[in-house]
């Protein structure tokens, strides 16, 4: 469904992504992880041609990445992306941030988006919050509605960009739970996490980084016992 092939990328003299090659089927959930600067973000970012790139190719269910126009609004539709910061319309409410892209890109009609909209929010937790506005709702319901609002485009895939790293502790794990029941449902996605209860219940797939490569692959049972590269070792010895 996500095919990079050869994809490199460089800031100025930094080479930022390293000859990416990274296939994502339908339904499967690939969790990426590694050192901080390894290129996480800009690989999910350019997926979602938010960044360019240089060489290779980026297809979504065998399309190459738009660049402009009509296709590229579509294309933004076709995957969700959520981010550390919730990035909500602060003075919407956060049923009309549910409803905006729907209504705009995907042209429905208002009392359809709405009804679908209070749906999604009943989904995720939060529809008994639709009348109030962003700064009214705590940062796991902030991040849920944000959640609502990318599935609201009936998205292909979904990227997630450490979505619970911004979260006071307590409310990692409401947020999670969103994500895991969407993979549950079978969306295919691909998540830049350090949350390793995620990883063990929903992840089919562990992507490590380090120096804007790919430098291993493997199930989550194999990456957290046996990982073989160094830089992964390392890595793991911090953070578990
Ligand atoms: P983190 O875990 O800290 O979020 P990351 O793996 O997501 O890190 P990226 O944000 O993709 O890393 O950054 C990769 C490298 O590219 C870093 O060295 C970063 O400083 C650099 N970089 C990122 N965005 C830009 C930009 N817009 N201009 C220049 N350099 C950038
Ligand atoms: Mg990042």
């Amino acid at each position: 469904l996500v095919v990079l092939s050869g994809v490199n990328k460089h800031f100025g003299d930094l080479h930022v992504l390293r000859d990416i090659n990274l296939s994502v089927d339908p339904g499967e959930v690939v969790i990426v992880i590694g050192p901080s600067g390894s290129g996480k973000s800009t690989m999910c970012r350019t997926i979602n041609r938010l960044e360019t790139y240089e060489s290779g190719s980026i297809t979504i269910d065998g399309k190459p990445l738009p660049q402009e126009g009509k296709e590229l609004a579509q294309l933004r539709a076709d995957v969700g992306m959520v981010f550390q910061s919730f990035n909500l319309f602060a003075h919407k409410t956060i049923l009309d941030n549910v409803t905006l892209g729907p209504i705009k890109v995907r042209q429905k009609a208002k009392a359809a988006a709405e009804k679908e909209a209070m749906a999604l929010l009943e989904r995720v937790g939060v529809a008994h919050q639709a009348q109030k506005y962003p700064a009214q709702l705590s940062g796991g319901q902030q991040q849920r509605v944000a959640i609502a609002r990318s599935l609201a485009m009936e998205p292909k895939v979904m990227l997630f960009d450490e979505p619970t790293s911004a979260l006071d502790p307590e409310m990692i794990n409401e947020v999670l739970d969103v994500m895991i029941g969407l993979a549950k449902d079978g969306m295919t996605m691909i998540v830049v996490t350090h949350e390793m209860g995620f990883a063990r219940k929903a992840a089919n797939r562990v992507v490590f980084m380090a120096d804007g490569q790919i430098v291993e692959q493997a199930t989550p049972e194999e990456f957290f016992t046996n990982a073989q590269s160094n830089r992964a070792k390392d890595f793991l010895a911090k953070i578990l």
